[in-house]
């Protein structure tokens, strides 16, 4: 019997077959599909023909269509709906991945074909978007060390072993910390904690075996036990745990792993030729180089901190209220943050809930696609990989653009969080190729014969997650290496985030957001209130987020510090750092840096697309309102439609008619009277 993953999909709109797959499928599915991709790449190596941009560079882009088939479907079950087995194939197929990937870069004759055209490229008569796929073609090579020779070639080898050693490790002793590190409580410990908390506190004492209700040191159970419990001794031995976490000595301890890693980073630039790690990593990015970075988090960090401090002072008379005196200190902040707020933007969630339902907000996103984008969603009478999942067609004037799977609800095979996938993506080298797209979340399933009822954040993730889905429906390039979201890493939250805007917009709520039982909408004072508390405290999140962004990008420009944590204390000594504010996070625990590459000089992002998203809404503002349709034709010709066909910062400029400015950012954040 042949293997459903390998065969043609003769399925409505070209789904995968998931009723035929089953899981004993994928490695030898995965296996074959690995052979072929490593014979075609060899194929294209080995091709006795003078390199052309067809037999090279659109060969590569195809190369591995069948491997990324049988992993598309792979990788979307193991995440919305895995079991042990997809587990262990998950492990299996990684690292073997990897291998596949570094075999790509380091082949000595498919480079010198993919250089020889870089070379050559003004005579090759290349689209615009031909040429952008060669320059990131060669680019990733390059960046990957395939122009390096004989020691440096062997040195890098050995440079991102270590790196991939080290980042494990720094995760590893992290895990164990946050694993080992358990604060029991006694029931008069538990006064003033609300009911959600002290149940979780007694679950995880179960769990733990503790014999009573415990606090540990996961970010879900200490940050309301901080923000709670009124017993100030109890908060700084947790509050002194949880900074300790990397930094207690012994087995564990994460500062010589750090200091380490920025050397071994340093060391990586310097042989690939780049002044700093901080250059090589935004090279690739909008923000392209660190002064830029620095300058944009400045401008933020300014305002956040005059608002951060004026906060400060409220929070210390409070203090001094409780009869205690001295200092507010960093494990007091989220405790008296907590009660200024209750008393000033009380907001009660059960309240709010009845008139967020899912069914409705899934309504709003498309109802606002629809005025946007003039697209259509029909509902599809599908099974897909689970009986959860719901499907829709999507079409413009008739003509079909994509299919949208929704997969809202939580489950046990389900990781956490939310996320936009997809198992086709957009392309037209091979055909019209339509994706298909997948909006994962995590919301809570009603019981049988109830309408599944969201939180406002689950709603604004609804809208989040489905600005992603935009992102691919409307993707109209040639090839796929740059469709979609396939776009820098500081580019690629902006059609999600922008999107959360028009949540907010009150036609929007005061449409969709109807009462479940009643049909009444929202009340505005409720609204009005909602909004309001949107923008509490954040003199303190923006500025315990940029301090570790600002200490992420100074370790790596210049020399690597020996002493990182020193390095740490003079850097937030020179932005002067409010001393009852700790830092988002810091660097024996600063996972994003160092367990992976993945943010390393790059945790400023979510910043700056929250810069661009405030921006870019604002434009829609300026030129008259939130569906303003010439606004939204720019938005879907430069940014929705174009992936990663131009740098980003040239797409945004064509849609905004200049790059963003920080100003909408801190009107939205409240802190534009502090700047
Ligand atoms: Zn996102």
């Amino acid at each position: 019997m042949t293997n459903p993953l390998l065969s043609d999909w003769d399925t409505p709109f070209q789904l995968p077959p998931f009723e035929a797959i089953s899981d004993e499928d994928f490695a030898p599915a995965f296996e074959a599909a690995l052979s072929e991709a490593r014979a075609a790449v060899q194929a294209i190596a080995e091709n006795p023909e003078a390199p052309t941009f067809a037999n090279t560079i659109e060969a590569l882009e195809t190369a591995d269509r069948s491997l990324s088939r049988v992993l598309s479907v792979f990788f979307n079950l193991a995440g919305a709906d895995s079991n042990p087995a997809r587990e262990a194939l998950q492990r299996e197929f990684s690292p073997k991945l990897a291998q596949y990937g570094s075999e790509i870069t380091m082949n000595r004759a498919l480079f010198e074909r993919v250089a020889t055209l870089w070379a050559s490229r003004d005579m090759l008569e290349l689209t615009d978007e031909q040429a952008r796929v060669l320059m990131l073609t060669h680019r990733s090579f390059v960046r990957a060390g395939a122009a390096l020779e004989g020691e440096a070639r062997d040195r890098l080898a050995a440079v991102k072993e270590r790196l991939a050693v080290l980042g494990t490790e720094f995760t590893q002793n992290l895990l164990a910390d946050e694993r080992d590190w358990v604060m029991e409580l006694a029931e008069e410990d538990l006064e003033g904690l609300p009911g959600f908390l002290v149940d979780a506190a007694r679950a995880v004492g179960a769990e733990k075996k503790a014999g009573g209700p415990v606090v540990t040191l996961s970010r879900s159970l200490i940050v309301p036990f901080l923000q709670f419990s009124p017993r100030r001794d109890l908060r700084e031995t947790a509050y002194t745990a949880w900074t300790a976490r990397g930094m207690n000595g012994g087995a564990t301890d994460n500062r010589a792993i750090a200091a380490e890693i920025l050397a071994l980073r340093e060391e990586r630039a310097t042989l690939l030729g780049y002044d700093s790690f901080a250059a090589y990593k935004l090279e690739t990015e909008m923000a392209k180089t660190p002064e830029a970075v620095e300058e944009l988090l400045m401008q933020v960090w300014t305002p956040a901190r005059a608002a951060a401090e004026a906060d400060a002072a409220k929070l210390t008379e409070m203090l001094h209220a409780d009869g205690i005196n001295g200092d507010l200190e960093p494990w007091d902040w989220r405790y008296y943050s907590e009660k200024r707020r209750k008393a000033e933007h009380d907001l009660d969630e059960a309240e709010l809930k009845p008139y967020l339902q899912l069914d409705r907000m899934i309504e709003a996103a498309f109802a606002c696609a629809n005025r946007l984008f003039g697209l259509e969603f029909r509902a599809l009478d599908l099974k897909a990989y689970h009986e959860d999942v719901r499907a829709w067609e999507v079409t413009r004037d008739g003509k079909h653009l994509a299919v949208f799977l929704g997969d809202y609800f939580a489950r046990g095979s389900k990781r956490s969080g939310a996320w936009c996938s997809a198992m086709r993506q957009q392309q037209k080298l091979e055909g019209d190729i339509r994706p298909i797209v997948v909006n994962v979340c995590n919301f809570a399933k009603p019981a049988d014969g109830f309408p599944a009822l969201l939180s406002f954040d689950d709603a604004r993730t609804l809208f989040h997650e489905f600005g992603h889905a935009l992102h691919q429906m409307l993707s109209d390039v040639t090839y796929e290496s740059i469709s979609g979201t396939s776009v820098a890493r500081d580019f690629v939250e902006l059609p999600s985030q922008l999107y959360e805007h028009w949540l907010e917009v009150p036609e929007v709520l005061a449409e969709f957001s109807t009462h479940a039982e009643t049909g009444e909408p929202m009340p505005k004072d409720l609204l009005d209130r909602l909004l309001k508390a949107a923008t509490y405290d954040m003199g303190f999140q923006t500025v315990e987020y940029v301090a570790s962004a600002l200490v992420d990008l100074q370790f790596h420009q210049g020399a690597a510090p020996a002493d990182p944590v020193a390095r740490q204390a003079e850097i937030l000594d020179e932005i002067g750092m409010p001393r009852a504010i700790g830092m988002r996070h810091a660097t024996p625990h600063f996972a994003h840096v160092f367990a992976g590459d993945g943010y390393s000089s790059g945790y400023y992002s979510y910043m700056w697309s929250e810069v661009m998203d405030a921006d870019a809404f604002e434009a829609f503002e300026e030129a008259g309102g939130a569906f303003d349709p010439d606004m939204a034709e720019k938005l879907e010709k430069f940014i929705l439609s174009a992936g990663g066909s131009e740098e980003a910062d040239v797409l945004y400029t064509k849609f905004r008619g200049k790059m963003p400015g920080v100003r909408a950012l801190l009107k939205g954040r409240g802190l534009l009277d502090a700047a």
